[in-house]
This record gives C-alpha cells, sequence and structure tokens, in this order.
C-alpha cells in the first residue's frame, strides 16, 4: 500500500497514475481530475467568462463526467451558464436508459435538460433509417448515418437554446484515435478542421472538448470516487472497425510507453495551423434545402435525408 503523494496529505493512495508515477487518494484524485480539466480549458481558451455553455450529454461515462466536472468549474464563474442536451437517435433498447441517465444526471447538478429528436428533427429514426435502407448498395454504415445527423441536430440545438459553445466529452484516448484515423484515412481536411473552438460562421457554434487531456481510464474513476452513476451499454450499431483496431494498438502503445497519447495530441496542434494554411478557407456556405451551413451545396444531411426520401 501507498501513501496518497501530495504533500501534507495522509491517506493511503488508490490510484497510481502511469505518466508520472503519482500516488493519489480519492480526495486528491478528484481534485487533480478537475484541475487539469480547468488547465485544458484556459490554455485552449474554450470559454469566456459569461459563456452560455451547452453539454452534449447522452448519459454515457465522458459526457456524464464532463457534465458534472463542469459544474463544479462553473460555480467560481457565476455568470456562466450550463445547460445539457441529449439527442435522441431513436435506438430501440439502448437510448431509452441512455436518456433516463442523462436526464437524473442533470437534475442532480442542478443543470436544465433538455432532448432533441432524429425523429422530430428529420421525420424518423435511426432504427427507421437503418432498416430502410438495409441491404441497399453503397449505403452509408450507422454510424457515418448517425454521426452526420447527430452533428447537425447538436448545431440546430445550441442555436435555439441560444448557446455560445457546445461541450463533448470527448477523451485523450478518442482525440488521439481520431488524430490517426484521419491520417490512416487520408482525411486531412477533417483533421485541418478539427477542435477548433472559433466560430466560422454565425450559424455554427463552435464545439470545445474539456476532456481532451483526460486519460479515457480515469474517467470512471472519478465517476465511482464521486459515486455518480451512468450508462454502460454499448450501442447496437457500434462498429467501426478501424478505429477498433487504432485503439488496440494506441492501447498497447500507451501501456508500453505511457505518454504516447499526450504525445500524438501535442504533435497534432503543432501540426494543424500548418493544415489550416495550406487548405485555405473553409468556404462554409448554407445548405440550399436546409439553409443549415455546409461545405458543399447541399449538407451532408440532407443528402442522407433525400437519398433515403424521408421528407
Ligand atoms: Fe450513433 Fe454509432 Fe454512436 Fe450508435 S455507436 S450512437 S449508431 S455513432
Ligand atoms: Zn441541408
Amino acid at each position: 500500500m501507498r501513501k496518497c503523494s501530495k504533500s501534507n496529505c495522509k491517506n493511503w493512495a488508490f490510484y497510481v497514475s502511469p505518466l508520472n508515477g503519482r500516488s493519489f487518494c480519492q480526495e486528491c484524485f478528484t481534485a487533480f481530475f478537475i484541475n487539469k480539466v480547468r488547465r485544458t480549458i484556459s490554455r485552449k481558451k474554450m470559454f469566456t467568462t459569461n459563456d452560455r455553455i451547452m453539454i452534449a450529454v447522452s448519459g454515457g461515462a465522458d459526457s456524464v463526467c464532463l457534465l458534472h466536472v463542469l459544474k463544479n468549474i462553473e460555480t467560481k464563474f457565476p455568470k456562466v451558464e450550463l445547460i445539457a442536451m441529449t439527442i435522441d437517435e431513436g435506438i430501440v433498447g439502448y437510448r431509452d436508459g441512455a436518456l433516463k441517465l442523462a436526464q437524473e444526471n442533470s437534475e442532480r447538478a442542478g443543470v436544465e435538460f433538455s432532448v432533441v429528436s432524429f425523429k422530430e428533427l428529420y421525420g424518423a429514426s435511426l432504427d427507421e433509417i437503418v432498416a430502410n435502407t438495409a441491404g441497399e448498395k453503397g449505403v452509408l454504415k450507422p454510424c457515418s448515418i448517425c454521426g452526420v445527423l447527430r452533428r447537425k441536430a447538436i448545431n440546430i440545438a445550441a442555436r435555439e437554446l441560444g448557446a455560445d459553445r457546445v461541450a463533448t466529452g470527448h477523451n485523450l484516448d478518442d482525440e488521439a484515435q481520431t488524430v490517426l484515423l484521419n491520417l490512416l484515412r487520408g482525411d486531412i481536411l477533417h483533421l485541418a478542421r478539427l477542435n477548433t473552438p472559433i466560430q466560422k460562421h454565425e450559424k455554427l457554434i463552435p464545439r470545445v472538448k474539456p476532456l481532451e487531456n483526460i486519460p479515457e481510464p480515469e474517467i470512471p474513476l472519478y465517476l465511482y470516487v464521486n459515486k455518480i452513476q451512468y450508462h454502460t451499454f454499448s450501442c447496437p450499431y457500434a462498429e467501426d472497425a478501424m478505429r477498433t483496431d487504432i485503439r488496440q494498438f494506441l492501447y498497447r502503445q500507451e501501456q508500453k510507453h505511457p505518454g504516447t497519447l499526450h504525445s500524438i495530441l501535442r504533435s497534432f496542434e503543432k501540426i494543424q495551423p500548418v493544415l489550416q494554411k495550406s487548405m485555405g478557407s473553409d468556404g462554409i456556405r448554407l445548405c440550399k434545402i436546409c439553409l443549415e451551413p455546409s461545405v458543399s451545396e447541399i449538407c451532408k444531411a440532407c443528402k442522407i435525408i433525400e437519398k433515403e426520401n424521408f421528407t
């Protein structure tokens, strides 16, 4: 058994960080975790002191953790407003349980809660879209459809709720995976646009990821220590084979060489401005059909909806 590394703390440690060998008692771990998020927010200038921040809460570990940590940090900034919003994609047997936990956690945190569903926004649930297109040639995978429709839904909800920023629960592992995934797929444009809290269009609410420096394993620890419940079921459609391979590869690298994930993110932050310069402006305009921001004449969501004939 080890003692907590914090000077003056006499408690027994329950966690040793593989990154720096420091040991933490439960209380000091909570303080360390919140400080790390606070530093990320301030280093990346994610918020101003009077922002209305919409937290995209799915009910899973990452977003529930973000909700409670932001609530904790926000107490020092009385002009900041937090609102929680859940997207109901319409996935039977999965979303209902997650939605309940998202709502319960928002109530516990004392944060206003709302839900936006695919059905009300697009006229069909994800289950219906998937069932309707099953077996068709060239049809997108459920996660690709879901990702496009969810991004648009989050932006519309943020605007309607008067939010200045959208905060999502992506953690360090997610971000390192995304960088590598886009490199391997050759999607440099996506890399250039990743994680920029700058508002590029008046209808596009900037997104930030305050947990981007938190290693994935520390999130359930934080929730456990603070007795916070979250949804643990996996979505029945989850199956990005390439991301799974990258996740496993990065997991092994991080075990062998602690710090690899941070190195990927820091390298990416240095490369990104160069990428953005060379790719030129994003050329954001309004989609001809829905009048939402888009990089092409017709936005990806409308292409999906039009193709599937759900309007
Ligand atoms: Fe949507 Fe895929 Fe996530 Fe399920 S796993 S919620 S389909 S993105
Ligand atoms: Zn559109």
